[in-house]
């Protein structure tokens, strides 16, 4: 096995999710990923655990019971393929967890209160929050002895304004059921908007700036001075931009029509549109390369997928352009921020009257490292800057275990 270089120690990273626990191992101050891997099908006949180390894949193929089942076998895949855990170091678990509600505006070191108090917010996160307290309960009797932490998707946007935060619908009922907005991708748009500062060379503080979280999930914010103002996400992930496999923004009125006269049930109708709309929906495909490998074959719903996308996208642009009184830099991340030359012009283009001017040089191709796109010329700088959640996490992780 190969020695681990990482002389201020590791955090283990975990995204325990309802049938699935993503791991990474990683090094905060050189920010390396030492090694990582997923557990999949929890509860399913057949369970799938994949451990990526020094190039090398183990991967074991067997029923995984559940969340206490899949961590052991991850634990043993660390001792046998390395690295050895003893000599990595561990100096803190970093637990991903989507919904804080608005109990939690930062991370927490985990306490029996901690875990009870995201058990509670179950109702608001039905799909998220169960794995993690599962996941969380499994890691801290496994790993006893170092502190866990956990870090909220939307301790981020817990500084948006009221106006922003509040739906117009009758305060009594928004209270007794918890609706706000929340927003979600929150250690990721406070990342970028960190190394955005940091790479144009300005404060964060004097920066206007509109984050463009682009992968499967897809979210937009507004952040003014290192604060978020605005963000596209709201009770649930499903809100906002078109995405994957969730439609983001619909008249809520589509759901009362399709119940009543499309004689859907309510479960139908959320996985409709959580798990069958998006680009999948209107493509047929989720993966951006799959649906660009369409439109090369002159497949015209893959066309008008990608016009529905980047329409929505330019929408968001020019609302918190508003609500930002202008920008000072754009950044786009993620997978498809990250990757998608085309879509990233479709969205910006013709926005010049508005201060933005994207070099199609500069934009072309995938971009791995923080890069300006705008021209010279452009008003607004605009940037990709690749996310890293995991090592967002591990970061909050060390800085709160001390
Ligand atoms: P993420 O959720 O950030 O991991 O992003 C995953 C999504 O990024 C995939 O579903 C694809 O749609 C998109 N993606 C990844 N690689 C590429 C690529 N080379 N070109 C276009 N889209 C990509």
């Amino acid at each position: 096995m190969n020695p681990i270089t990482a002389p201020n120690g590791t955090v283990l990273v975990i995204n325990a999710g309802s049938s699935s626990i993503k791991y990474q191992l990683v090094d905060p101050v050189g920010g390396e990923a030492i090694a990582s891997g997923i557990v999949e099908r929890i509860g399913q006949d057949v369970g799938i655990v994949t451990h990526k180390y020094a190039g090398s894949e183990a991967r074991l193929d067997q029923p995984v019971a559940d969340h206490s089942v899949g961590l052991r076998l991850v634990l043993d895949l660390f001792a046998k393929h390395g690295p050895d855990l003893d000599a990595a170091h561990i100096v803190a678990v970093g637990h991903r967890v989507v919904q804080g509600g608005a109990v939690f505006s930062g991370p927490v070191v985990v306490t029996d209160e901690v875990v009870e108090q995201i058990r509670a917010l179950v109702p608001l996160a039905p799909l998220h929050n169960p794995g993690h307290v599962a996941g969380l309960e499994v890691a801290r009797e496994l790993l006893p002895d170092v502190p866990h932490v956990v870090v909220f998707d939307t301790a981020f946007f817990q500084t948006l304004p009221k106006a922003a935060y509040t739906y117009a619908i009758p305060p009594a009922v928004a209270e007794a059921n918890q609706i706000r907005r929340y927003g979600f991708h929150g250690t990721s748009h406070e990342f970028v908007s960190k190394a955005a500062a940091e790479f144009v060379g300005r404060p964060l503080e004097d920066l206007r700036q509109i984050v463009l979280h682009l992968g499967n999930g897809a979210s937009v914010s507004a952040v003014r001075g290192g604060r978020a103002v605005d963000t596209s996400m709201g009770l649930t992930p499903l809100e906002g931009l078109v995405m994957g496999t969730r439609s983001g923004d619909i008249d809520p009125a589509v759901i009362f029509h399709l119940h009543r006269e499309g004689k859907m049930s309510i479960d139908e109708i959320d996985t409709l549109l959580n798990k069958q709309s998006g680009m999948l929906g209107l493509t047929g495909e989720s993966d951006f390369r799959a649906i660009h490998d369409l439109v090369a074959e002159g497949d015209a719903s893959a066309v008008l997928g990608l016009e529905v996308y980047a329409h929505r996208l330019k929408k968001y642009v020019g609302a918190y352009l508003a609500v930002l009184g202008g920008a000072d830099v754009i950044t786009f991340t993620a997978g498809i921020g990250e990757n998608d030359d085309v879509v990233r012009w479709q969205a910006l283009a013709g926005l010049e009257e508005l201060g933005i001017e994207l070099d199609a040089d500069l934009n072309a191709g995938r971009i791995k490292q923080p890069k300006v796109i705008s021209t010279p010329s452009s008003r607004v700088t605009v940037l990709v800057v690749p996310t890293n959640e995991e090592l967002a996490i591990a970061r909050q992780a060390v800085e709160l275990a001390g």
